[in-house]
């Protein structure tokens, strides 16, 4: 068998495809036998090996008659809460442990449209739940960077998969930053498009007015290419926008100087480690010295950001979830008989903590006596970020900050205190509650080795501008000791 290298990037796979240095089918070869290799990180709970190495020969077929689609070449793995027809989806949850999808969603019929392969599951927390991949039903996964870190979460199988070359490229779904946050913690890009922006349909809900689909790859063009192809009006969702996609990975080019915000909030985070403050600091006097108009400007909700987030997914959670009932999905208790001892086992045995958690404060907030307190409220304060986010955006064409406010931490660290993990995602949720696009590029190491994320707010059906504008600075104003994989 031809030796295959590790590959980063889609055009140099299809450059040696092109070429003949090597075949589609050692290609999967080469990843089916390092998803092996690395088995201990527990990324993929599913490889479809029969099916990547059938396609592997169709597709290289096409590559011969010059037939092939543009992601001929790219090797990719769905995070476990996207529908493929005929194969399991679990969302890593005992309650659909099992459940084989019986229709694809819309981003897995437009990719295998376009030739990519998918070869495989990957582990995420229990519908989505979480932020460190540590609520899965599968068990965490392990950071490729240290085994004893996170992966982040939820999308951590996804992160790692792409981080250690198990595949080239991965399909996430970010609510309030799980493909940002885990691409963060990997050293690898994450995008969380537009809500609105890519079909939700075929995705497993958690909560519906914030769940969308995005790529997490090794570089910006290929982060490009994939939502270019998965983004756009669908007609099994009335939420995907009408609005044309443009061909964001061939508009890569960025020009002239912009105008930049950072929050002066952000910065004088409680617990942003220094490392991170010294690596955002670094990129805003680069930006600067490029001649780019970088300024603080004051975001007085920061604190409020998390517990609307919390206070409105969970509420839609605990309506999305009524549905695992033991009737009609997944797993009905061995021992329940009747109908109310059918729900009630069957949702006791088959959710985690961290989902019943979840459904019973969403119930809570959306209940009678609490409605306008809570889930009223919280729809308000969701306005008012989203308004003060957008003024920024009138006047900015971005916003910078750290993707997170540490590196990966350690697995088991902030499992006893669920709002210490909740807060880990003060930088990811402003996004998701304003519905914008936002970035993670790698951008740099820690001293010990572990990677960190900047993080890139645009304004609404923005991607263009905000995927060219960070390939611009992943090119020239990454840290100085980023180490170029
Ligand atoms: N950590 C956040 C949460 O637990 C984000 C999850 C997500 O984006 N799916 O809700």
């Amino acid at each position: 068998m031809l030796q295959v290298r590790r590959y980063y990037t889609l055009s140099e796979v299809q450059e040696d495809l092109q070429a003949g240095v090597i075949t589609l089918p050692n290609l999967v070869e080469h990843y089916l036998q390092r998803i092996d290799e690395y088995a201990e990180l527990n990324a993929f709970i599913e490889v479809f090996a029969g099916d990547v190495r059938e396609k592997a020969i169709e597709i290289q077929q096409k590559i011969r008659n010059g037939t092939a689609g543009r992601l001929a070449g790219m090797v990719i793995g769905l995070k476990d809460i996207i529908a493929y027809k005929d194969h399991k989806v679990s969302v890593c949850s005992r309650i659909l442990e099992n459940y084989c999808s019986i229709y694809s969603s819309t981003v897995v019929e437009r990719i295998l449209a376009e030739d990519a392969i998918i070869i495989g599951r990957l582990n995420c927390d229990e519908f989505a739940m979480g932020g460190s991949n540590e609520n899965s039903c599968y068990g965490p996964v392990k950071n490729f960077a240290d085994y004893t870190k996170v992966a982040g979460g939820s999308s951590g199988g996804s992160a790692v998969a792409v981080q250690a070359g198990l595949c080239l490229a991965a399909l996430g779904t970010d609510t309030g930053g799980s493909v940002r946050q885990p691409a963060a913690f990997c050293g690898v890009v994450g995008v969380k498009p537009t809500y609105g922006r890519v079909s939700r349909h075929g995705i497993i809900a958690y909560a519906s007015s914030f769940d969308q689909v995005g790529p997490i790859t090794n570089s910006v063009e290929d982060a490009a290419l994939l939502l270019e192809i998965i983004a756009g009006p669908d007609e099994y969702d009335s939420t995907a926008a009408q609005q044309l996609v443009p061909s964001y990975s061939a508009l890569l080019h960025t020009s002239g100087s912009k105008k930049i915000a950072y929050l002066t909030e952000v910065l004088n985070a409680d617990g942003l480690d220094p490392e991170v403050q010294e690596l955002t600091e670094h990129a805003i006097q680069k930006l600067r010295e490029e001649g780019h108009t970088v300024e603080p400007v004051s975001f007085p909700y920061l604190e409020y950001v998390v517990p609307t987030y919390y206070i409105l997914t969970m509420a839609e959670a605990s309506s999305n979830l009524a549905r695992y009932d033991g009737v009609h999905y997944g797993y009905r208790s061995p021992g329940a008989h009747g109908l109310e001892s059918t729900y009630k086992q069957s949702r006791s045995e088959g959710f985690g903590p961290e989902v019943k958690r979840r459904i019973m404060l969403g119930t809570f907030v959306l209940s009678a006596g609490y409605y306008d307190a809570y889930y009223g409220k919280a729809q308000k304060v969701r306005q008012l970020i989203r308004r003060k986010t957008e003024e920024i955006l009138a006047e900015y064409d971005f916003i910078l900050m750290p993707t997170t406010p540490t590196p990966a931490f350690g697995i088991g660290e902030k499992t006893d205190d669920p709002v210490v993990m909740y807060l880990a995602d003060i930088f990811t949720v402003q996004a998701s509650l304003a519905g914008i696009p936002a970035i993670s590029i790698p951008a740099g190491n820690n001293s010990k080795g572990l990677p960190l994320g900047l993080q890139l707010l645009g304004k609404r059906f923005g991607e263009g501008e905000l995927l060219a504008f960070s390939k611009y600075m992943l090119d020239t104003v990454k840290s100085d000791h980023y180490i170029q994989q």
